[in-house]
């Protein structure tokens, strides 16, 4: 893996684990889909779910400036009103997203709520897009619990999270372009003229959508592609990586060799700090 130093690096992307990451660019310190509570799985399925009070206060930044979620499952954005409270973050994401976070005691003057066809905020330095998108499919449920929970009671079941709608989140800040792609489909003509520095690719469930990869490489040109939500989110981050079932990363990694022959490929551990610098995407290196 590149290590090394970056001189004025536009932007700085550490993983959070799942498809939660943390971008410093533009002066502001953004999350992506934060999630660091992880219950098991057992409690993941029989219990209300509850975020880690004390795992967050260990893990996530004391100054945050926004929240993005890209939809609305537990392991996108259980944490994220927990966060926002803390933080005073505004949190961003679908009526959904901000339905849990008002139940969660967000006071609405944080909020932002993105409508169905998306919406771009900006945030100190950084413009972000909220690109229209799809919800990968896992087999052999298909899209898990589709549709949206505009009242929810908390603490809420898994079942209740729901997805209510899916955004790729696309972060230009510091002279850097970052698409996150936190769930494995799109939808390509929504990509028509944009480009990104840095693809965040999110694996779970890649296989399902056809030329998954090939399809957000042509779109967006990338100078470095970084996998995301590829990790088993049942266990404690303190665990380590472990993949989850039925990913696999090399396979990944070749393809994405071969799709972008170009770019630079970074797998980093938890919370490694990768530093992009401008215009120079590919000579991105993890500094610590
Ligand atoms: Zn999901």
């Amino acid at each position: 893996m590149p290590r090394g130093e970056v001189t004025d690096p536009g932007a700085r992307i550490a993983w959070l684990g799942t498809a939660g990451h943390v971008i410093e660019a533009g002066g502001a310190t953004l999350l992506l889909d934060p999630f660091v509570s992880r219950p098991s799985l057992l409690r993941t399925a029989a219990t209300r779910l509850v975020p880690d009070e004390a795992e967050i206060a260990r893990r996530i930044p004391s100054k945050v400036d926004a929240v993005l979620c890209g939809h609305s499952h537990y392991d996108h954005m259980l944490d994220a009103p927990l966060i926002a409270r803390r933080t005073g973050a505004v949190l961003v994401g679908s009526r959904t997203t901000c339905a849990f976070a008002r139940a969660s005691g967000v006071p609405e003057s944080q909020l932002r709520i993105v409508p169905p066809t998306g919406a771009t905020v900006r945030i100190k330095d950084a413009e972000i897009r909220f690109v229209r998108s799809r919800h990968g499919r896992i087999r052999p449920v298909g899209v898990p619990f589709p549709g949206e929970s505009l009242a929810p009671r908390l603490p809420g079941r898994v079942f209740h999270y729901k997805m209510g709608g899916a955004f790729g989140i696309l972060v230009r800040a510091g002279g850097v372009a970052i698409y996150h792609n936190g769930s494995a489909d799109l939808v390509d003509a929504e990509l028509d003229g944009e480009r990104a520095d840095v693809l965040l690719v999110g694996l779970a469930g890649r296989t399902s959508t056809r030329n998954y990869l090939a399809r957000l490489v042509h779109a967006l040109s990338p100078g470095l592609v970084v996998p995301t939500h590829h990790d088993a989110f049942f266990a404690p981050l303190a665990r380590g990586v472990h993949l989850l079932p039925g990913i696999d990363l090399e396979g990944f990694v070749s393809e994405a060799r071969a799709q972008s022959p170009d770019a630079r490929i970074i797998t980093p551990g938890y919370f490694d700090v990768i530093a992009v610098p401008r215009g120079a995407a590919a000579k991105a290196v993890i500094v610590a």
